[in-house]
C-alpha cells in the first residue's frame, strides 16, 4: 500500500458521493477500503457504513497511516465534510490528482469522467493558444477567449438562449462546446448561486459552497445569495470547471474591476489593463505611461505550502514582456495565517526573488503609488 492507495480512496469517494444510488460501492472505493481495513491500526476500523463515513470526516492524521500519506495532502483535514468531499479532498483531487493526467490502474469510467470534465476546456484553450500564435486574427482570438473565460466565471448557471445570445457570433468558439462545460439541472432541483463562490448545493437543509475556506456563509437572506428559477434547459457549471475556472476567476475579476475603475480615472498614467493576455499566459497586464509594464497572477490557496510549488516565473516573451511581476494573494488568506507570505517566499524555490509576493490590498496600494508618482 503506497500513496497510490490514498489516491484510490479519494477517487473512489469522489465517485461514491456523486452517485445517487450508493450501492454497490464503486469498484475503486471497495478496493481502497479493503486495503484500508488492513492498514488502519490507530483506531478500530468501523464495521458499518455510518461508522466508516464518520471516520472519514475526522482529520486524516488521526487515523490514516502517516507513512502512506502523500505530502501534498494537508492531514489536518478529513476526506469528507458533512457528507460530501471536504475542501482539502476536492483540492487534492482536482489540483494534484486529476492534473497529473495519470490515473491509477483501477480508475473506472466514472472516475475518468471526472478527469475528462476539464478536458473540453483544455482543448479549447490549446486550440486558441495555437491560433493566437499562428493566425493574423489573433486579436479576435484573444477577445473571444476573454469572453468565454469571463462568461464561465460570471455564469454559474446558464440557458441555451443565453448561450446563443453570447456565442452566436464567435468565430473560434462553438456554442455547443461551451454548453458542454455545463450540465443540465433537474426540474425539481433547488438551484442557488453565491456571487462569491458560484453554484451552491443543499446538504442537511443548509446551502453549501464548494470552497468553505474562502466563502462559508450562505444564509438564504444574504444579498449575494440568489435562488435561480428553474426553466427548461437550465444548466449548471460542471464541478471540475467550477473548481478550476470559475472559483479562481472570482478574485481575478474582482482585482480587474478595481483596477479598471482606477484606470478610468487615471487613464493618462495607467494606459491599459489586459485581461488574460496571450490567451492566459498570466492574469493581468498593466501598462503605464512611462512604458513600464507589470504582470500579475492571482492565486487563492488556503495553504502556502500547497501554493508554493505552483509558483514559477511568469511568461515574459514578446508582447508579454514585463518590468515587474507579481503574485497576488487575496488578503483573507493572509488574515487567516500571519506567516503566509514568509512561508511562500521560503518554499517557492522556482521563483526568482524579483517576483513580488503580496496581498491584493497591498498590490492596489502599489498601483495607486505608481499612478501618483507618474502624476507628479
Ligand atoms: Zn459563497
Amino acid at each position: 500500500m503506497g500513496s497510490n492507495e490514498f489516491d484510490n480512496l479519494v477517487l473512489g469517494l469522489a465517485e461514491f458521493i456523486r452517485r445517487d444510488d450508493r450501492y454497490p460501492y464503486p469498484e475503486l472505493l471497495r478496493y481502497a477500503l479493503n486495503k484500508l481495513a488492513l492498514e488502519v491500526t490507530a483506531v478500530t476500523y468501523p464495521r458499518t457504513l455510518t461508522g466508516l463515513l464518520a471516520l472519514l470526516e475526522k482529520p486524516v492524521k488521526t487515523w490514516y497511516p502517516r507513512r502512506l500519506l502523500p505530502k501534498e495532502f494537508d492531514s489536518d483535514f478529513g476526506l469528507l465534510y458533512e457528507g460530501v468531499l471536504s475542501e482539502e479532498a476536492s483540492r487534492y483531487l482536482y489540483e494534484e490528482l486529476l492534473d497529473r493526467a495519470k490515473l491509477p490502474e483501477f480508475a473506472t469510467a466514472s472516475t475518468k469522467q471526472m478527469a475528462i470534465e476539464n478536458f473540453p476546456f483544455k482543448k479549447i484553450l490549446e486550440r486558441l493558444q495555437e491560433l493566437y500564435s499562428n493566425d493574423s486574427d489573433f486579436e479576435r482570438v484573444q477577445q473571444e477567449y476573454v469572453l468565454l473565460r469571463r462568461f464561465l466565471i460570471e455564469n454559474g448557471y446558464t440557458t441555451p438562449a443565453q448561450l446563443r445570445k453570447v456565442f452566436s457570433k464567435t468565430r473560434h468558439i462553438d456554442i455547443q462546446e461551451v454548453g458542454d462545460l455545463y450540465e443540465e439541472c433537474q426540474e425539481e432541483e433547488a438551484c442557488w448561486n453565491c456571487d462569491r463562490c458560484g453554484p451552491l448545493f443543499k446538504k442537511y437543509g443548509k446551502l453549501r459552497g464548494i470552497k468553505p475556506s474562502a466563502c462559508n456563509d450562505h444564509r438564504q437572506n444574504l444579498p449575494f445569495i440568489r435562488q435561480i428559477t428553474w426553466k427548461q434547459g437550465l444548466r449548471r457549471l460542471k464541478f471540475g470547471i467550477h473548481w478550476r475556472i470559475c472559483l479562481p476567476g472570482i478574485p481575478e475579476m474582482r482585482l480587474f474591476n478595481v483596477l479598471k475603475e482606477l484606470q478610468s480615472k487615471y487613464s493618462d498614467q495607467l494606459c491599459a489593463i489586459h485581461l488574460y493576455p496571450g490567451i492566459d499566459r498570466y492574469d493581468l497586464q498593466l501598462c503605464f505611461c512611462d512604458k513600464s509594464t507589470w504582470a500579475v497572477d492571482i492565486k487563492d490557496y488556503r495553504s502556502p505550502y500547497n501554493l508554493a510549488p505552483k509558483l514559477t516565473p511568469l511568461f515574459g516573451e514578446g508582447e508579454l514582456r514585463y518590468d515587474e511581476s507579481f503574485y497576488v494573494i487575496p488578503i483573507q488568506r493572509l488574515q487567516q495565517r500571519e506567516d503566509y507570505i514568509e512561508i511562500l517566499r521560503e518554499q517557492a524555490i522556482k521563483l526568482p526573488s524579483s517576483t513580488h509576493l503580496l496581498s491584493d490590498a497591498v498590490f492596489e496600494e502599489r498601483v495607486i503609488n505608481k499612478i501618483e508618482c507618474l502624476r507628479e
